[in-house]
C-alpha cells in the first residue's frame, strides 16, 4: 500500500522530540481508539516509555462495544502495575474524571507527590481524540503554566486539576502503514484519508464482519429477514431497500457499499469494536 506519509528522517525526529519531553513527564497518557486499541497503537511507545507509568486511555468508548472494552480494560490491566487502562470518550466527556484519578493511582508512593502536581504527556497516532481529550480536560484553565517571556516556544504545562499537569502538546506517533490489516481498519473508521485507500473492499469487508459479529444491527437498518449467500447479494438488498439505483433501473452497488459506510461511521449501526484480545490480527487477511 501507498500510505508512506512519514519518512524515516521525519519518524526519528519525532522520536526524539518525544522522547525528550517524555523525560519532563511522571505518567505518559496513550490514547488508544477503544474499537481497534491495538491497530490504534503504536508499539515504539513501548520504547520511547520504557517502564514509565502510563495510563491507557480507551478513547471514543462511546463508539465501541462496551463488552469488549471491558475484556481490553482486563488484558491491558494484566500486562502489569505500571499500565492502567481507562475507558472514556472525551467528546461526551463520559469518565473524563478517570483521567486524573488514574494518573493518581500511577504515581501512589511517588516522593514528589506531595510537593507538586502530577505531570503528564499525552501521545497516540492521529485521530485517536488527542485534542479533544487535552481540551476537554484542561477546558478554559488554558493559562499556561510556564508562560513567561522567552519561553513561549516551549510546550506550556496546562493546569487539569490541583493534582494534575498535561502538556499542551501531545506526542504525535504514526500508526503501523506498513501492516495491511492496520491500515485497513484505521480506513474504514475514517482515520485515515479515504482516497490513498481501496475504499469499497474495505467496507465490503466491514459489512462481513458486522454480518458476523452484529447481525441483528445490519438486519434491522437493512430492514433484512435472511442474510444471502454472498455479500454482493446483501449489498444489492441494501441498495434495493435504499433507493440506490442506476439510470435504467440497476443497483449502484458503490452507493449502496458507501451508505453503509457512512452508517458505520456515523454510528447509525450502533456501538462496535474491531478487535478482540487474542483476535486482533487477520481481520482484512485474505
Ligand atoms: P487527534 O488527531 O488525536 O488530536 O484527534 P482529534 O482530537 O482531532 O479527534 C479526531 C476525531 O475524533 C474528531 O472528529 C473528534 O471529534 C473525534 N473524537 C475524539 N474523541 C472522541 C470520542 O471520545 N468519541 C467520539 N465519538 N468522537 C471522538
Amino acid at each position: 500500500m501507498k500510505l508512506i506519509q512519514w519518512y524515516p528522517g521525519h519518524m526519528h525526529k519525532t522520536q526524539r522530540l518525544i522522547k525528550e519531553n517524555l523525560k519532563k513527564v511522571d505518567v505518559i497518557i496513550e490514547i488508544l481508539d477503544a474499537r481497534i486499541p491495538v491497530s490504534s497503537s503504536n508499539p515504539i511507545i513501548d520504547d520511547l516509555t520504557g517502564d514509565k507509568p502510563r495510563l491507557v486511555v480507551l478513547n471514543k468508548s462511546d463508539l465501541a462495544d462496551a463488552k469488549v472494552t471491558e475484556l481490553w480494560k482486563k488484558y491491558y490491566l494484566s500486562l502489569g502495575e505500571n499500565r492502567l487502562p481507562v475507558a472514556v470518550s472525551s467528546k461526551t466527556r463520559d469518565n473524563l474524571n478517570a483521567i486524573i484519578k488514574g494518573c493518581k493511582t500511577l504515581s501512589v508512593g511517588a516522593k514528589w507527590l506531595e510537593r507538586r502536581p502530577i505531570r503528564a504527556m499525552i501521545v497516540g497516532i492521529p485521530n485517536v481524540g488527542k485534542s479533544t481529550v487535552i481540551n476537554a480536560l484542561a477546558g478554559k484553565k488554558k493559562a499556561a503554566v510556564g508562560n513567561k517571556p522567552g519561553v513561549t516556544k516551549e510546550m506550556q504545562r496546562l493546569n487539569v486539576s490541583d493534582s494534575l499537569q498535561i502538556y499542551d502538546t501531545p506526542g504525535i506517533l504514526w500508526p503501523k502503514f506498513e501492516d495491511q490489516d492496520i491500515g485497513f481498519k484505521l480506513a474504514l473508521l475514517g482515520s485515515i484519508k479515504d482516497t490513498i485507500l481501496v475504499l469499497d473492499e474495505i467496507s465490503i469487508r466491514g459489512l462481513e464482519y458486522m454480518v458476523q459479529k452484529y447481525p441483528e444491527r445490519i438486519k434491522e437498518r437493512y430492514n433484512i429477514e435472511e442474510f444471502p449467500n454472498e455479500t454482493i447479494q446483501l449489498i444489492e438488498m441494501i441498495g434495493k431497500k435504499r433507493g440506490c439505483l442506476v439510470s435504467g433501473g440497476g443497483i449502484d452497488y458503490e452507493k449502496a457499499i458507501n451508505l453503509f459506510l457512512l452508517d458505520l461511521r456515523g454510528g447509525k449501526l450502533g456501538t462496535f469494536s474491531l478487535e478482540l484480545p487474542g483476535e486482533e490480527r487477520g481481520f482484512f487477511s485474505i
